[in-house]
């Protein structure tokens, strides 16, 4: 193999289901999120196994984390003020910079399968509301009720949310007894055999939110971003903050501009950017080496990681 074919196979993986105020102690629950973490991850690796595009692997990944009621996004996902879920997601590939993203689905399946027709579609980079609803039904994806979305914890998360006239993020401690019951947003970042990176990210958003409320996570260069020039980056925590400091391209363009690796490019974003204006929350990154930085200033984040070797990492608290 010649030294760049070696480098081309160093296809890898990086997943985040949220960042907060995680504690420790329920081992069950502890053991439900590893589990899931990693079959999330085994399915984003098994398909760059096969020679699949690192947009293949997010997607994968990131349908696993929709379908499963652990985490903030697709079914599962925390309610709005009035009882509703609205779904934000988007995806990009590094390549050309193709982008995809929606905001305020409320009826489709798997927001991030909807994010990637958005960006396979010739015309658009986002939908938002009813449109993009509409676009799902249109791309033959599945539609389902909102209530598909519902679960009883979240109906309890936003009944205490609305008595306590707050709006917390979802795995934040400071406002809410339930830590156990918080899960947070889901994304994925990968690069593949072939050098090319994609990122990922999928939400409900936060408890209690305004109807209408639109997060980071479908701002391109927020809270999500791919550049094969640089990095892509997924991000999970006040949705406020991550748009104000437009964080996801803060790592890109540190990189590209002052020469700086995936790592501290990453740590500055949060520590100095994020944690500056009073933002909390964390992010993952990954350069066209594989190298994979996942900084957060909560007391955890759900993460994980996989690589060519066949290696899986799964990880909670710092
Ligand atoms: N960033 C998401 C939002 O503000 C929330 C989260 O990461 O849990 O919509």
């Amino acid at each position: 193999m010649t030294a760049d074919a070696k480098q081309r196979a160093k296809f890898a993986i990086a997943i985040h289901g949220g960042a907060g105020a995680i504690t420790r102690g329920n081992l069950n629950a502890e053991r439900e999120y590893r589990d899931t973490l990693a079959s999330a991850l085994r399915a984003g690796l098994d398909s760059l196994c096969g020679g699949a595009t690192s947009v293949d692997a997010i997607t994968q990944a990131i349908v696993v984390m929709e379908d499963s009621p652990l985490f903030n996004a697709g079914h599962g996902a925390v309610l709005n003020h009035e009882g509703n879920v609205e779904l934000d997601a988007a995806l990009m590939e590094g390549r050309e910079r193709g982008a995809g993203a929606i905001a305020q689905a409320t009826r489709t399946k798997n927001p991030i399968l909807l994010a990637r027709a958005v960006m396979e579609s010739p015309t658009h980079v986002m939908l938002a509301g009813p449109g993009a609803d509409d676009f799902a039904q249109a791309s033959n994806l599945t539609t389902m009720p909102n209530s598909y979305f519902h679960t009883e914890r979240r109906r309890r998360q936003l009944a205490q949310a609305i008595a306590r006239g707050n709006s917390p993020l979802d795995h934040d401690r400071e406002n809410s007894p339930l830590d156990h019951d918080r899960y947070g947003t889901v994304g994925a970042v990968a690069v593949d055999s072939h050098g090319n990176l994609a990122a990922g990210t999928s939400t409900g958003g936060i408890t209690n939110k305004h109807y209408g409320r639109v997060g980071d996570s479908p701002i391109i260069g927020a809270g999500t971003y791919a550049d094969n020039r640089s990095c892509a980056v997924s991000t999970t925590g006040q949705g406020e903050h991550f748009i104000r400091c437009v964080i996801a391209h803060v790592v890109a363009q540190r990189m590209l501009l002052l020469g700086e690796g995936v790592t501290r490019a990453a740590e500055h974003a949060i520590n100095d950017e994020l944690t500056t204006l009073g933002g909390r929350g964390g992010l993952i990154a990954i350069d066209v080496a594989g190298v994979i930085a996942m900084p957060f200033n909560t007391a955890g984040m759900y993460r994980g990681r996989a690589d060519h070797t066949g290696r899986i990492e799964v990880d909670i608290f710092e």
